[in-house]
């Protein structure tokens, strides 16, 4: 990124739940940019018009569901790790009135689980609930660690089958949620408790001394988070992955660091 956006946007729908615009606005405001950060909730048979008219206001930001992947479908230039991942969660403006597209979900779950293990992950089994785009975002950091593999179930098994046959070097579908019930790491990438308390995988049935990690967050943590958590178990929400994948995005458009310290303040006021 060589020049500040026109706009600073999140582009999703429904964007209710989003806290985004509270902790980029606290970062712009600290780092003194003078540009608010808004949320933008696009009709989906509205989001071409509108991604080119954002291009046309030399506009960057972020997109979330429903629109990852077809943000990486009408981008102009996409990093590798967008094309490894398949959807675009991060985007800008280029020098050259490019629309640029990027995945900071890869490195916001990577940091997540780095920050529940305190190192990198080595030689360790992931076990993967969900198929979908935030799943694909897991598997792209899962190939980055030495040693480690993936076990993937899903509600839609042929969807699982589709996204391990793209990561094969580390990934497997399985049909029985136990297998990702016993591995060190359990990571739900599925919606399920984003609206309810409901639980993606029974609590017990996971391996004694297993981290847990739900890529879903609510206010007060998801009820999965807690009851895992409960049990003895490490474990985080979505909120740490949400907050660095954004302090990833917020680098690649300005090219300096926000205050990490400032958005995580921001969400406890
Ligand atoms: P997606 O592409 O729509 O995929 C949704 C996944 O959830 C699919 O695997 C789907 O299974 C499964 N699912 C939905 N409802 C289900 C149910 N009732 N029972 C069983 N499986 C169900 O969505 P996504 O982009 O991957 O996002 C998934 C979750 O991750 C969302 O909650 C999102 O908020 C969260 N996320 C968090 C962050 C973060 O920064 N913390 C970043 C990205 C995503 P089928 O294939 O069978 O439909």
């Amino acid at each position: 990124m060589t020049r500040r956006p026109g706009r600073l946007v999140l582009l999703g729908h429904p964007l209710g739940h989003s806290l985004s615009p509270r902790f980029q606005n606290a970062a712009l405001d600290a780092a003194g940019i003078p540009l608010r950060y808004e949320a933008l909730d696009v009709e989906p048979s509205e989001f071409e018009n509108v991604v080119d008219a954002l291009g046309k206001a030399r506009a960057a930001g972020n997109v979330t569901i429903p629109f990852k992947e077809r943000m990486h479908d009408v981008c102009d230039v996409l990093t590798p790790l967008a094309r490894r991942v398949g959807a675009v969660n991060v985007f800008w403006t280029d020098d050259r009135d490019r629309l640029v597209g990027d995945n900071s979900d890869v490195g916001g779950f990577d940091a997540a689980v780095v920050g529940l293990l305190g190192v990198t992950p080595r030689d360790m089994t992931v076990g993967v609930l969900g198929a979908g785009g935030a799943a694909s975002a897991v598997l792209a950091a899962v190939e980055t660690w030495e040693g480690c593999s993936a076990h993937v179930f899903n509600r839609t098994p042929e969807r699982a089958r589709i996204l391990c046959e793209r990561f094969r070097a580390v990934a497997r579908p399985v049909d029985d949620i136990g297998v990702v019930a016993g591995a060190q790491l359990v990571v739900n990438a599925t919606s399920i408790g984003l609206r309810d308390e409901s639980y993606p995988l029974d609590p017990m049935l996971i391996a004694p001394g297993a981290l847990v990690i739900d890529l879903v967050y609510r206010p007060g943590e998801s009820a999965w988070t807690r009851a895992v958590r409960a049990r003895g178990h490490r474990a985080c929400d979505g909120l740490p992955m949400l907050i660095e994948q954004g302090a990833l995005a917020f680098e690649r458009w300005f090219g300096t660091p926000p205050d990490r310290s400032v958005m995580w303040a921001s969400l406890s006021t």
